[in-house]
């Protein structure tokens, strides 16, 4: 309630929005008002989208909701973005998130937490999570301050979050959505893809973001589906696997009573249910929490004081003490955790005990996707634990923050297309979420086991 307050006195009441962009979001208004009669005139003509503050934008502040990239203003623009804007749609604005996409709460932001526009019923005016480390796609998309938004995914970072908002939000392919432009976290793991109101809406938007890039390496040089035209409810002929090992000790007996319910659905849309065993989902989240922080450790070597934003003390003696200065002042709390662990299982000592380790882990677990999906069709799960939790609840605890991400790593490990739609509310009347997750390049699977 104290945040809350915080943020309506401040005029920020959500806090979603790090930097507002009207004039970009009208722009395309009135080029899609010029052409509305025209061929050009596209499914995103005049669409105004919040992008996600880890996209870099031309001309606009791009921070991963950091201090060291305050002020940082590219010469370039995403793929991702370009390809929207290319598609007639406009930007209203840069959205806040986890710094550096590092969270599942929003908290780690250094502008500030996100706000859930949800509440819980029992009243207590507590603010709740909006999920991360989209938090503020999610929020914005839910407060129904855009239409859709732009997400990334590298362990549950647009399911999660849109999870906790009653949300749609899907995490294509690895490979699909163009990587270039875009601040890196994980690489081997970092997926864009759309967050909106309803399944359809992520189809069209992800048809606009996909597409081979030459610019992204690990661009997949495929053809885009006509997601949206290819939409059917109808799951006859389909196997939806429930693999077994998601039942987790502890699981809050709402969250069964809605994955039975999803079961009873997919049921009267025709599918047969299977269960299946994915017997490696135990070691995803310690599997992910040594390849993603790796990965991040290695990336954020270049944020330095040199190339990009921030820089302390201009009057340094040496490099060194101004890269140490710069980074400590510009890295929030949870980046220096996940860089300490990641030069930590990267260094000679330990490199083989624990990268190498989670490599082959990695490798057991996609199996095991691919041995289950020899059964069925798409799986179905929860999308997290829990419904959102307060703000606060979490944040001095980074291993019960860690243990959130426990349903969504291991599609992200796995490089599976995976979605998650709103299916109902709790006793307390906040969203949950059920997972989707599809075989390799299967979106179309998922999309249409999720409408
Ligand atoms: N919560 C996970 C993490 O903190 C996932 C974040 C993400 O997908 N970007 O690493």
């Amino acid at each position: 309630a104290e945040a809350f307050n915080a943020a309506v006195a401040a005029g920020k009441p959500l806090n979603a929005f790090l930097v507002e962009t009207p004039e970009h979001a009208l722009a395309a208004a009135d080029e899609a008002d010029r052409g509305r009669a025209s061929a050009e005139f596209r499914p995103l003509s005049g669409v105004p989208l919040g992008i996600k503050d880890l996209f870099c934008t031309a001309g606009y502040q791009t921070t991963a909701a950091s201090h060291i990239l305050e002020g940082f203003v590219p010469t370039y623009e995403s793929t991702i973005t370009a390809k929207l804007f290319g598609a007639g749609a406009g930007m209203l604005g840069k959205l806040n998130l986890d710094q550096f996409a590092m969270g599942s709460s929003n908290e780690t932001s250094y502008y500030g937490n996100v706000i859930s526009p949800w509440r819980r019923k029992d009243g207590g005016n507590a603010a709740l999570a909006p999920g991360g480390s989209s938090g503020g796609s999610s929020a914005a998309v839910a407060a129904r301050m855009a239409p859709g938004a732009t997400g990334t995914d590298t362990g549950g970072s647009i399911r999660q979050p849109a999870a906790f908002t009653g949300i749609s939000g899907i995490k294509p392919t690895y490979g699909r959505c163009s990587r270039w432009g875009v601040v890196a976290f994980a690489s081997s793991l970092d997926q864009a893809g759309p967050m909106a109101r309803d399944v359809r809406d992520c189809a069209i938007l992800l048809e606009a973001m996909s597409g081979f890039d030459p610019k992204d390496s690990t661009s997949l040089d495929l053809p885009v589906p006509q997601w949206e035209a290819g939409l059917s409810a109808d799951l006859r002929g389909k196997k939806v696997g429930i693999p077994k090992e998601y039942r987790v000790e502890g699981m809050p007996p709402e969250i069964e009573a809605l994955w039975q319910q999803g079961i009873a659905w997919a049921r009267d849309a025709g599918a047969e249910i299977v269960e299946v065993s994915l017997p490696h989902t135990r070691y995803a989240l310690p599997t992910y929490y040594i390849i993603a922080p790796a990965e991040a450790s290695s990336n954020l070597a270049r944020y330095d004081g040199v190339r990009y934003g921030e820089r302390e003390l201009p009057d340094h003696a040496n490099l060194q003490e101004m890269y140490a200065a710069t980074r400590a002042a510009g890295f929030g709390p949870e980046v220096k955790r996940r860089i300490l662990i990641g030069t930590y299982v990267l260094s000679a000592g330990f490199y083989d005990a624990y990268y190498t380790k989670a490599q082959k882990v990695r490798a057991l677990i996609a199996r095991d996707f691919e041995q289950a999906f020899q059964q069925c069709d798409v799986l179905l799960t929860p999308t997290a634990p829990s419904a959102a939790f307060a703000l606060g609840e979490k944040s001095a605890d980074p291993l019960a923050m860690y243990l959130n991400d426990v349903f969504t790593v291991p599609a992200s490990l796995a490089g599976l297309p995976a979605m998650s739609v709103p299916a109902g509310l709790d006793a307390q009347g906040l969203p949950l979420g059920l997972q989707i997750i599809g075989k390799p390049l299967d979106e179309q699977g998922v999309l249409n086991a999720g409408l």
